[in-house]
């Protein structure tokens, strides 16, 4: 075994070597990751990305697995994935902290349960609140950007800081950490006072409207593109006739055409030859440019 991988064992409480990452995506899609670290807490990150710093070994954060597409040759290095173990949530007042690893549906019941509304959107959306800070993540007129005010993070040094107002950078599906090396630990986020049953009621109606029109019952990783100005891609994509069109085991949603799902057994290169598909189809039917949400993750090549 390679020294990184003694030392890592020694760092981190639950490490898992060469990890299918297909049991941690939303797609069940992906290769082995080298190491997948589940994280402990704040420390313990600390520790295994000054390891990856010395030892010069690559490494990433994850969340949920909600938005990523991993590839068939897994992901070099270590993942740091960040979950259940570092989920606490308080408030205090209007005032609500919560770390990275908190799943969505459960930071929105949470705060719902305290009369505090500003998350109802967020409801339906399976992500981990670290993943939904740094896809600044959206849905139904409201986005991350509206309620957060702060967020804790490691920066590329390796030192824990807050940023916050417009240093946050959010935009459309986009934050500072879009670009950056950095993990974020947690968020400070301003709610406002309801009724616990109107918070309610607007949460379920969003996800009644997501059961819908979304194919909830197959693996996907959400809304394969982002929305270009001016156009919806899963339109684009009906109009250009490719709804229930397939890649191997990948295929445009026969529910939702901004949907690409794994019916069973795709591959990651099954994804990727239909997003491409698809990019070449409406851009020679449309004239228009669609861009991956979903990230694409791991080592490259067939
Ligand atoms: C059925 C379905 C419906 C969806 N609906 C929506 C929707 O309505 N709106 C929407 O915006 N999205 C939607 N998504 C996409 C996805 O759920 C969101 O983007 C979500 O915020 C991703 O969170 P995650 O924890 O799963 O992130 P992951 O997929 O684990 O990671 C996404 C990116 O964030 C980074 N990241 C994750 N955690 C951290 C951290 N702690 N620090 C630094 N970087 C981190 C990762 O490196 C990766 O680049 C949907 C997905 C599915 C499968």
């Amino acid at each position: 075994m390679a020294d990184w991988k003694e030392r890592l064992k020694n760092a981190a409480e639950a490490v898992l070597f060469d990890e299918p990452m297909k049991n941690h995506t939303s797609f069940k899609i992906g290769g082995p990751a080298d190491a997948l670290v589940c994280a402990q807490s704040e420390d313990e990150i600390q520790s295994v990305l000054e390891l990856c710093r010395t030892e010069s070994v690559p490494c990433m954060v994850m969340g949920n697995g909600s938005n990523m597409l991993v590839s068939d040759k897994g992901i070099e290095g270590v993942v740091i994935k960040i979950g259940e173990s570092m989920s606490a949530v308080s408030a205090e007042g209007v005032q609500v902290t919560a770390q990275a690893g908190v799943v969505l549906a459960k930071l929105a019941n949470t705060v719902c349960k305290k009369g505090l509304s500003g998350l109802e959107f967020a409801a339906g959306i399976p992500g981990a609140l670290g993943g939904a800070l740094y896809m600044n993540a959206g849905a139904y007129g409201g986005e991350m950007k509206d309620v957060v005010r702060s967020v804790r993070y490691i920066n590329e040094k390796g030192d824990i800081c807050t940023a916050e107002g417009g240093e946050l950078d959010f935009g459309y599906r986009h934050s500072m950490f879009s670009e950056r090396g950095c993990v974020i630990l947690s968020c400070v986020m301003e709610l406002s006072e309801d009724n616990e049953e109107d918070i309610r009621a607007r949460a379920a109606e969003f996800n009644r409207r997501r059961a819908e029109k979304q194919p909830l019952s197959m693996p996907s990783a959400g809304s394969t593109f982002k929305r270009p100005e001016g156009y919806f891609a899963g339109k684009l994509i009906e109009d250009a006739g490719l709804k229930g069109y397939a890649v191997g085991g990948a295929q445009v949603s026969e529910k939702h055409s901004g949907f690409v799902v794994n019916t069973g057994g795709a591959t990651a290169q099954d994804v990727l030859d239909l997003i491409e598909y698809i990019q070449k189809t409406v851009y020679d039917k449309f004239n228009v440019s669609l861009e991956t949400e979903v990230r694409l993750i791991g080592r490259q090549g067939r």
